[in-house]
């Protein structure tokens, strides 16, 4: 049994994988995978564990043809990377990694309410430079965070936590839209329309999946929306915010500022975003502990483990 991890992983998952799986080898570069590396993961490997940015795409699984690999044990919740209907189609299973990431994810989204109202990424940027006079009333005066209302888009896993963070932490009145209704143990009004919630918030926060239901979900008229002093903010994946729309609507100063940890074509941030004092910009560190990146590495093993044995697969998508 071959098993092929696409990333070095922290120190706990390498030492299980290479305990467990006799047959394990574990790529030691962080770039994403090349075609010639999916097929060749497709054809060598009974189980590939792949992540983030490795397109797993239709035409990668009509090029490999009947693959000896069974299961895509994904390292990540989000699996919009993957094509799960080709890979269905071509008898491989896909797995990925839910609950170990929501908390780290949710405290991430708050990291950036806070930074983006209170305007800390500009603040520390313009003292590292020199440029900070000292204390004085008016100085750096930013949006209030506690008490406002919060709309959340995507009131999954992730998007709860957020909300309960924000109801419980920081007396927020919480929205949000969702596809299904929610039964939570704290107040939250359920908005028919995004477009309308976009229009009563003070912040808006991105929490669903990616893929091609949700591409530029956020746009324009979304933005258009906002109130003037409202943040939008991103936790979920690059692709749902139109980042062109954002651009504009921040240059224009029609929205209050934007979080961000997620971009469209990401790694690729465009200079016009750096540019802007009213962006804060994170790298993608919504799971990025040791302790969530162990818990994560874990799960796609488990979901490895589960095959190998015969079981059901923990967390099949
Ligand atoms: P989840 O539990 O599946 O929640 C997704 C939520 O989005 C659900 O409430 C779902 O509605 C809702 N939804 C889906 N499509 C929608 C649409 N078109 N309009 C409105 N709502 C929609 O997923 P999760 O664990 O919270 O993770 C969410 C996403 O966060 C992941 O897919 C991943 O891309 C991203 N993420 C980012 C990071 C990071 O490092 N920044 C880390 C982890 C995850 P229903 O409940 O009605 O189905």
């Amino acid at each position: 049994m071959k098993i092929w991890i696409a990333r070095p992983m922290t120190a706990a998952v390498t030492a299980r994988a290479r305990e467990a799986f006799a047959g394990v080898e574990i790529r030691e570069t962080n770039a994403v995978m090349s075609e010639a590396e999916m097929l060749r993961a497709l054809s060598e490997f009974d189980i590939v564990v792949p992540t983030l940015g490795d397109r797993f795409s239709a035409e990668i699984f009509a090029k490999a043809g009947t693959p000896r690999c069974k299961l895509l044990a994904n390292f990540g919740v989000g699996y919009n990377h993957i094509d799960v209907e080709a890979a269905r189609a071509a008898g491989v299973e896909v797995t990925n990694t839910p609950g170990a990431v929501t908390d780290a994810t949710a405290d991430i989204a708050m990291t950036l309410i806070l930074m983006s109202a209170r305007r800390a990424s500009e603040g520390e940027r313009m003292l590292r430079k020199g440029a900070w006079e000292g204390w004085h009333p008016t100085q750096m005066l930013g949006l209030h965070a506690t008490g406002k209302r919060v709309g959340i888009a995507g009131m999954g896993r992730i998007g709860q936590a957020i909300a309960r963070r924000c109801h419980f932490g920081f007396g927020m009145d919480v929205s949000y839209v969702a596809r299904s209704p929610k039964d939570l143990d704290f107040p939250a009004d359920r908005e028919e329309s995004l477009l309308a919630m976009a229009g009563q918030v003070d912040f808006l926060v991105v929490a669903v999946p990616g893929g091609p239901e949700t591409r530029h979900l956020i746009n324009a008229e979304v933005l258009g929306a906002m109130q003037p002093h409202a943040h939008l903010i991103n936790i979920a994946r690059g692709e749902v915010v139109e980042e062109a729309a954002l651009i504009n609507a921040l240059q224009n100063r029609r929205i209050g500022g934007a979080g961000l940890d997620v971009y469209e074509f990401e790694p690729k941030v465009p200079q016009a975003l750096i540019d802007l004092d009213n962006a804060t910009l994170l790298p993608h560190l919504g799971t990025a502990t040791e302790e969530v990146r162990s818990n994560m590495g874990h799960m796609a093993l488990d979901n490895a483990a589960a095959y190998l044995a015969g079981e059901a697969l923990p967390n099949r998508v």
